[in-house]
């Protein structure tokens, strides 16, 4: 089951292609598989109104930014940040069910990774597009500059 969700986003990805606006860029490769991932992050304040990217490499690492893509747009960075510590746990969980049970609810699709939690080899693999993510909000938030307090958000 979590093997056909796995081969469906990394066959009709959500969200791929670059868009504009965006306000950060990054480019992360994975050399110990030769995944490669773009990807953009365009703020509206601190919520993360959209998440574009283009990659190449294993269906994993591909599909993972496509699962990804869908639980962060429209989250705070630092909800879509909490739920990347909750991807980070899955991935440390070598397989052990019961961590997957815990984290589906806040996870979704992206708990169908947990399979990968028992290959470590693989693990960067699906980790790739977070660390992407934590990286692009990073630059994108420096852009913006969250320390202007914005007045008329009530
Ligand atoms: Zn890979």
């Amino acid at each position: 089951m979590y093997q056909e969700i796995i081969l469906d986003h990394y066959r009709n990805p959500h969200g791929r292609g670059l868009r504009d606006p965006f306000e950060a860029e990054v480019h992360h490769v994975n050399p110990t598989c030769g995944d490669e991932v773009t990807l953009r992050v365009h703020l509206d304040g601190d919520r993360l109104a959209d998440v574009s990217y283009e990659g190449m490499g294993c269906s994993i690492s591909q599909a993972s930014v496509s699962a990804m893509r869908d639980l962060v747009v429209g989250r705070t960075v630092p909800e879509a940040l909490e739920t990347g510590e909750h991807f980070m746990t899955l991935m440390q969980s070598r397989g052990d069910p019961s961590v997957a049970e815990k984290l589906e609810d806040e996870l979704e699709d992206a708990v169908a990774f947990a399979g990968v939690s028992k290959y470590p080899a693989r693990i960067k693999c699906a980790l790739m597009s977070w660390m992407a993510l934590k990286d692009a909000s990073a630059r994108a938030l420096s852009v913006t500059d969250p320390t202007t307090p914005t007045g008329g958000h009530q």
